[in-house]
């Protein structure tokens, strides 16, 4: 082996040792912000848990106020070719529960869906389809909050045009499968319909969308139903 190969090998073993590990999606920048984004390789080797444990990591940062120093600029650049996000998160409208702040996540990491009461139709179901079965996400998030409008409007039987009668459809089968007095100033039975609520639309998910749910059968997805306190910032998981 001569002077040059030596360098040539050696040159690639530092090479080797200097490419971040595989799990460590994350590159940090020079004043500690981190600049890298998710990869191909990041997102094959992701499995659901982990990303889910990702997702509950990052709210625990946010709750703490201790969010990671993002290189918003350098993520931008990063993904301007491609996308390979952890995860899928449906979330309501609700500006309170602004979701890639809540799990402290960065350009790139999650796709997000939003519609009041955090409920399913065919626009939603395609969407979450693509994420998982197109672009690899591992993981499904259906997010509910707590005194949702949407779900607070159902209960009153609010009215106001087709339109929000199209959406408040979808929460009310949540509505009667909980017991007590309908009633929308009673935080218990508001709250227990906001989480019968995800779990009904995980249901759907599961029946409607024969996509995700093979992926879920197959080990290639979770899918997860989580409750965000308006309080505190917190995201809980529900059974
Ligand atoms: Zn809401």
């Amino acid at each position: 082996m001569n002077t040059k190969s030596i360098f040539a090998a050696a040159t690639l073993a530092i090479a080797f040792l200097l490419t971040p590990s595989i799990t460590q999606a994350h590159n940090h920048g020079p004043d500690g912000e981190k600049s890298g984004v998710m990869t191909k390789d990041s997102q094959d080797k992701l499995t659901s848990d982990a990303a889910l444990n990702d997702l509950m990591e990052g709210n625990k940062r946010f709750v703490a106020n201790r969010p990671d120093k993002l290189d918003l600029p350098a993520q931008v650049k990063a993904t301007a070719t491609g996308q390979y996000p952890k995860a899928v998160i449906l979330s309501c409208i609700d500006s309170r529960v602004p979701v890639e702040m809540v799990f402290d996540q960065g350009i790139g990491d999650v796709f997000v869906a939003r519609v009041a009461g955090n409920t399913e139709d065919e626009s939603v179901l395609g969407s979450m389809e693509y994420a998982t079965a197109v672009a690899g996400s591992k993981l499904v998030m259906v997010l509910g909050h707590e005194a949702c409008g949407a779900v607070k409007a159902g209960i009153d039987k609010f009215e106001a045009g087709e339109n929000v009668a199209h959406l408040l459809g979808a929460i009310e089968p949540a509505i009667e499968k909980v017991k007590g007095d309908r009633n929308s100033s009673d935080k218990k039975y508001v709250e227990e319909v906001i989480k019968v609520n995800v779990q009904e639309t995980i249901d759907d998910i599961r029946e409607r969308s024969p996509i995700m749910a093979g992926l879920e059968k197959e080990g290639k997805i979770k899918i997860v139903g989580a409750y965000y306190n308006l309080h505190t910032g917190e995201v809980s998981l529900l059974d």
